[in-house]
């Protein structure tokens, strides 16, 4: 203590809003995270997520779930041992070697992500395409936004987001399309609730099959059914025409093949677009009619359209709108598709996927082709598409690919199908996990784990959602031996080189080296940078591109000129008819599933999982009905259920929620394997949400169909119930998490998570058919701290039943520490409140440890935390606001002030708007 503060600007590393972020330090640790005032992305303002990015990074985090040496697997399925980097590079290089030099370049498939940074992404690119020359390397950013890349290049001939964050502050109607924004982009929807203050008139229509937190706020929510957006849009069209709605003379001047896609919309007539949506014909004709004649309409778009086996027909269908009513190239107005991750922008920028090149060339066109081999000083970039995502692990299944190498993502939780990627994952000869967390799935399958640094730890730069260029600063070392991303790429790539005898392509000694070198390969391209460095960003801080050379600023939006990137100058109308999703749900697969984002997590939660106040709105995993369909199927709030799809089944508690509509479901993206498991996932060992997901994609994007899926859900009968609950030490807790994952297939269902804020515990919950192996039982016990006389015990051994209690303090001060509740977990209803709550336990050891059904106090209902920063649960809002009169804005500054719930990051706030408007509790 002592030491001065140290401050270092940066970019949080989750979403594509791109915030900036000042970076606290203090001896080389990362104390503190605050926004960044200067960054034009989010003008100071962090959510749930990036305002706790310190907590996520505190040393004793860190020292649990890093990686911190290269690990060597001889044998599957053993534990790896350490070895160093010569020795971990040379034997890539020798394995990767031998398997090129025996089944040739396409052997190996490299699988990286939307979360390198740009200096990464480039060193991987060129590696793989222009090194081992092949185009074998694609990118999580496949299941992201590969659509939306598409869309924009049918459509406009450039991969290139029209607009800015500033449009949304500007416009007049804004449609939201498969997007939850107030928890997928937060720090935008923030800037929606300030333009909807601002500009009261302003419009704003949500589509989207959930009633989400976003939906709830729109002037008009059409809850279309899953997967018939192109059917809408082309109604919406359909009825511009009808109703004279559209630009003749931006059509005529800027476009062409408005004919054809005429053809196409005339069968979406307003009666079967009504039928096949499920929305009415009148909400039809008003969101048409605020869409085509708002002086300004910017869409904003994201995975809802995206994760689609109609993918690019989505994006190209509502971008044909905007064309159709001249809504882009103006202030206010256009096509705005969110990146989902921080980096998904810069990925695309350096061609970082199967079918692209170096600054938005396309590998398809030779010219491009010799382009990049100019510039990389190579013979030739092959010209064979590479494997896609999907394609990569289903040829890894099938022996084709014999080698992956995956950098900074975790195909074990986030690809579809997950019986196919674990099948490819133990197929292949040799698997390379470049990561920084041990925790992550993957690095369970890999032969070789190299140990990457991480946010807070690397340099380079990131490009957001509105082609923002922002810099990564490294605040403090890297712990242990853990290296930049792109560090690892070319040494390995110089040892390969060598031992394939080719020339030396990747001599890097700084990111801004590589970056110089990007800039190079995007002179005169579509995204120009020519006349930007380091040196500018570092002074004048983030950047739009194009930025050409003689450039004193970026450009904000495009095509205001009405000129496009197409040999003809005009953008294209495409006309692209409606199918249904890949799986629709039939009589014996009945629901839709629809998967998504939590507000306070990010995707695998390999980092936000480790901070145990996020997991505050959402604690556990479960699946997500409509309560009438939970009444007519016979359940229970919380009871277990089967949910079941074609490809693999999962167990997990069902919860009521009014958001989802009938014969729907829901199951957030982020519970993986690491927290979601169980023996009854079957003999593939698949698990967590992406077991039920299929892997059919887009023709065109080759994006997967992650929003829709059929199954079925059957009430789960497990009588032998368990619930495991400790307060661990902070400097344990994360280490306990991964001991007892790795219990979990020994129940058929298991659920494991942190939970607490300042005091941090852990969770197990689980239940089977047949009581569990006690041994098994005797190690979380131990894990839990309450071996032996640690802890009071009562067991039933006839009926498998036991109860055990670890209690502090003495009289009027004990407490409850930890408690396992085995074979009947039911007296979780008074008990498990007693540990969160630290309630006095005095005079109630006899019943803690009496296996009947008697609840010696009141069962407590915990409420759901609304409000992370600042703790506030739901009755408590609840409460207040019932004493609170006047309008929403007047109510809402009510709770502020007097609870002061919504006033720090400002997620909350469109819940909390809900609940002003709702009234009445939900269930926890
Ligand atoms: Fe990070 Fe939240 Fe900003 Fe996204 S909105 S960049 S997660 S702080």
């Amino acid at each position: 203590m002592g030491a001065t503060i140290q401050e270092t600007r940066s970019t949080c590393p989750y979403c594509g809003v791109g915030c900036g972020v000042i970076i606290e330090t203090r001896n080389q640790q990362i104390v503190g995270v605050r926004g960044d005032t200067d960054h034009p992305a989010n003008r100071g303002r962090l959510c749930s997520k990036g305002s706790t990015l310190h907590l996520s990074a505190a040393s004793e985090v860190q020292a649990q779930v890093r990686l911190l040496q290269p690990l060597h697997r001889l044998e599957r399925n053993t534990t790896p041992q350490a070895i160093g980097w010569d020795a971990a590079l040379d034997l890539a290089a020798a394995r990767v070697g031998d398997i090129i030099a025996r089944d040739g370049p396409d052997a190996m498939g490299f699988y990286v992500s939307g979360q390198l940074l740009t200096e990464d992404y480039y060193v991987f690119n060129k590696l793989v395409k222009g090194l081992i020359g092949s185009n074998n390397i694609d990118s999580n950013s496949r299941l992201c936004m590969s659509s939306a890349v598409a869309g924009y290049k049918q459509s406009f001939g450039a991969d290139a987001p029209p607009a800015c964050y500033e449009d949304i502050e500007q416009t007049d109607c804004l449609f939201i399309a498969g997007s939850n924004t107030a928890f997928a982009h937060p720090v935008l929807f923030r800037r929606v609730e300030d333009a909807r203050k601002a500009r009261p008139d302003m419009k704003v229509i949500v589509v989207d099959p959930r009633r989400t937190e976003t939906a709830h706020t729109a002037d008009l929510h059409l809850a279309i059914q899953p997967g018939s957006d192109v059917m809408l849009f082309h109604g919406m069209l359909h009825l511009m025409l009808w109703e004279g709605w559209t630009r003749p003379a931006y059509i005529e001047a800027h476009t062409e093949g408005f004919e054809a896609l005429r053809a196409v919309v005339r069968e979406a007539t307003p009666e079967r677009v009504s039928r096949i949506c499920g929305i009415s014909e009148a909400d039809l004709l008003t969101a048409t009619r605020w869409f085509a004649c708002s002086p300004a309409t910017l869409s904003m778009y994201c995975q809802g359209l995206n994760q689609s086996t109609s993918g690019t027909a989505k994006n190209t269908a509502l971008i044909n709108l905007h064309l159709a009513a001249g809504q882009l190239g103006r202030v206010g107005a256009g096509p705005f598709s969110l990146t989902g991750q921080p980096n998904a922008m810069g990925g695309r920028e350096v061609g970082g996927m199967a079918n692209l090149l170096s600054a938005h060339r396309d590998l398809s066109n030779a010219q491009h082709r010799a382009e990049v081999a100019a510039l990389w000083g190579v013979e030739r970039v092959p010209s064979a598409p590479g494997k896609t995502a999907v394609e990569m692990f289903e040829a890894a299944a099938d022996g084709q690919i014999k080698g992956l190498w995956i950098a900074c993502t975790n195909p074990a939780q986030s690809m579809p199908d997950q019986t196919t990627v674990r099948a490819a994952l133990r197929r292949a000869e040799f698997v390379v996990v470049q990561e920084a967390y041990l925790s992550a799935s993957t690095c369970d399958f890999a032969d070789l784990v190299l140990p990457a640094s991480t946010w807070g730890e690397k340099e380079g730069t990131v490009t957001n959602s509105e082609r923002r260029i922002s810099r990564v600063r490294a605040a403090i070392p890297a712990p242990g031996l853990a290296r930049p991303d792109w560090r690892i790429a070319s040494d390995f790539g110089q040892r390969l080189a060598s031992r394939l005898g080719r020339p030396e392509l990747l001599p890097y000694d700084t990111p801004e080296s590589i970056w110089n070198e990007h800039r190079a390969s995007t002179l005169g391209r579509d995204l120009d940078i020519g006349g930007l460095s380091y040196q500018l960003l570092d002074h004048a801080g983030p950047q739009q591109w194009p930025y050409p050379a003689g450039a004193s600023t970026g450009r904000q939006r495009l095509y205001e000129d009405g000129v496009f990137p197409t040999p003809s100058g005009r953008a294209r109308f495409v006309a692209t008819h409606y199918r249904p999703p890949a799986e629709p749900r039939d009589a014996r697969y009945p629901f839709s599933l629809n998967t998504g984002r939590l507000r306070d997590q990010w995707h695998g939660m390999t980092r936000t999982g480790t901070v145990a106040r996020l997991m505050g709105h959402a604690p556990e995993p479960s699946i997500a009905l409509n309560a009438q369909d939970i009444r007519r199927l016979g359940l229970a709030d919380g009871q277990l259920v089967h949910v079941t799809s074609r490809r693999a089944s999962v167990i997990l508690p069902v919860q009521p929620a009014p958001e989802v509509a009938l014969t729907q479901a829901f199951i957030p993206m982020h519970w993986g394997s690491e927290t979601l498991g169980g023996r009854s996932t079957g003999a593939t060992g698949a698990s967590g949400i992406n077991s039920l997901t299929l892997s059919a994609f887009c023709p065109d994007s080759k994006q997967p169909e992650l929003k829709h899926a059929a199954v079925k859900i059957l009430a789960a009968e497990l009588p032998w119930s368990y619930l495991a609950m400790a307060w661990i030490d902070a400097g344990r807790v994360l280490a306990v998490r991964e001991a007892l994952r790795h219990e979990m297939p020994a129940f058929d269902f298991a659920s494991c998570v942190v939970f607490g804020r300042e005091r941090q515990g852990v969770q197990l919950r689980a239940a089977a058919y047949e009581p569990v192996d006690p041994e098994v039982l005797d190690r979380i016990e131990a894990w839990l701290g309450m071996s032996g006389d640690a802890a009071i015990r009562y067991s039933d051994q006839r009926r498998a039943r036991s109860r055990v209690m670890r209690l502090s303090g003495a009289n009027d001060a004990e407490r409850l520490d930890a408690f396992v509740l085995a074979g009947d977990a039911s007296a979780q209803i008074w008990i498990r409140p007693l540990l969160l709550d630290q309630g006095q336990t005095r005079g109630l050891r006899r019943l803690l440890l009496a296996t009947g059904s008697r609840t010696p106090l009141e069962p407590a209902t915990r409420s759901r935390q609304i409000c992370t920063c600042l703790d506030v649960k739901e009755d408590a809002v609840l409460t207040c606001a019932a004493g609170l009169l006047g309008d929403e804005e007047t109510r809402l500054s009510g709770l502020q002030s007097r609870l002061r719930c919504g006033t720090q990051c400002g997620s909350c706030v469109p819940e909390l708007r809900r609940l002003l408007r709702q009234g009445a509790p939900t269930p926890a």
